[in-house]
């Protein structure tokens, strides 16, 4: 008799069992290599077992896991300091997750209204199209009705409007408006990238109306587009930002940023999270940092990015009747394909290359940020036997 599986049936997994990885690897229980071009949907920043990040881990596990924030916490306040050093922040709230990251920033905007006497301006205004989290916000934030249905009334005061219409937005704006909430390239969304001069034509609107700049560079952050963050492409400073995944490396963390204006309002006893900031989170960040923040590293990842893009362009270009468009940023990058993208991505699967599927049949390209101009090359290769098999089939699912 089949017992009843154990976990809840929430993912729609794929039929893969991994035991370890190296570098942008994976290797299977069998001892199959897979290139790794998901990285854990860019989590694993430095790619798989890092030794710099490995040590850090080992070193701090052997001295303390948790005292918790009753007390001054190992690594927390040199994070913090050097993620403000290098950002528009002067203050950062350490979380364990993206969504807890959003809610600290949600939270953190409505506090900024309410300290000022304005209790009422708690709405945020966000984008069609987005993804926050799962928390009972986040999903109200998100606002994608297959997230938000069955659990139970949707939270108050979040507003959608197509994303990049600058009138939709100024149109949204009223008394109750706090903050205005973006990823500066959606992911989940389908690689959607904000043009800078929306991201500068937010700011300004912000700016008038005595309004909130809040980022979510969860995905997009932490060096992915050759930055350190997204919206520094657009020249533009946030008041708040959300940054998750790349920032541990694979190790569970996230951070609220936030200007000392826009967090005036947190004081003490107002937030808090029994494992946010924890020791070894720290010790993980800080080496993250350390390997993102050296000279060079982000050059890097912007050399092979221009490499891998032209790739992906050439391929495009003898794939018309495969791959419809090509969208993202730095290593981030989405293939519309022209062909429904599960097809696709069972081609690219077989050639051993993995990738993260995306909203409007987009599928997502997230190398960890380590990756090398001839392992950049290796994945254009297998992309380009899955394009041809897919082709062979006629375009329909091969199997
Ligand atoms: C993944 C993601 C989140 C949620 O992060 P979790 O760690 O899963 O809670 C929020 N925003 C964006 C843009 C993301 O990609």
């Amino acid at each position: 008799m089949a017992a009843t599986p154990p976990l809840y049936d929430t993912y729609l997994r794929a039929p893969l069992r991994f035991e370890r990885g190296e570098g942008v690897w994976l290797i299977s229980e069998d001892g199959t290599r897979y290139l790794d071009f998901a990285a854990g949907v860019a989590v694993n920043s430095l790619g798989h077992a890092h030794p710099h990040l490995v040590e850090a881990l080992k070193a701090q596990a052997e001295k303390l896991w948790h005292v918790s924030n009753l007390y001054d916490v190992p690594g927390q306040e040199s994070l913090a300091r050097r993620l403000t050093a290098v950002t528009f922040a002067d203050r950062v709230f350490f979380t364990n997750s993206g969504a807890e990251a959003l809610e600290c920033a949600i939270k953190t905007a409505r506090r900024y209204h309410f300290a000022k006497g304005h209790p009422e301006r708690f709405h945020v205004i966000t984008f069609e199209g987005a993804f926050h989290g799962r928390t009972i916000a986040t999903i109200a934030a998100g606002g994608q009705q297959k997230y938000i249905e069955g659990f139970g009334p949707k939270a108050p005061g979040f507003y959608q409007v197509p994303f990049g219409d600058i009138a939709a937005v100024k149109s949204a704006i009223n008394d109750e408006t706090a903050a205005i909430l973006i990823e500066p390239i959606q992911g989940e969304g389908g690689v959607r990238l904000a043009p800078k001069e929306f991201l500068q034509e937010l700011r300004a609107l912000c700016d008038e109306f005595g309004l909130l700049l809040i980022l979510d560079e969860v995905q997009c952050g932490v060096g992915r587009t050759g930055k350190l963050f997204a919206h520094e492409w657009a020249g533009i400073r946030p008041d708040i930002m959300a940054v998750a995944k790349g920032i541990g490396g694979g190790f569970p963390l996230g951070a609220c940023l936030a200007t000392e204006a826009a967090a005036a309002g947190m004081v003490a006893g107002t937030h808090g999270s029994t494992y946010g900031g924890n020791p070894l989170a720290m010790a993980v960040g800080n080496a993250v940092l350390d390997v993102v923040l050296a000279e060079g590293f982000l050059d890097n990842v912007r050399e092979v990015a221009l490499l891998f893009r032209q790739g992906l362009a050439s391929l495009k270009d003898r794939f018309p009747d495969i791959i419809e468009e090509l969208r993202g940023d730095g290593l981030m990058l989405g293939i519309k394909a022209k062909v429904p993208s599960p097809d696709l991505l069972k081609a690219i699967r077989a050639e051993k290359l993995l990738v993260v599927p995306a909203g409007e049949n987009v599928l997502r390209l997230l190398p960890p940020l380590i990756v090398t101009a001839a392992e950049a090359r290796e994945g254009l290769a297998r992309l380009e036997r899955a394009a041809e098999a897919v082709r062979a089939g006629g375009g329909t699912a091969a199997a």
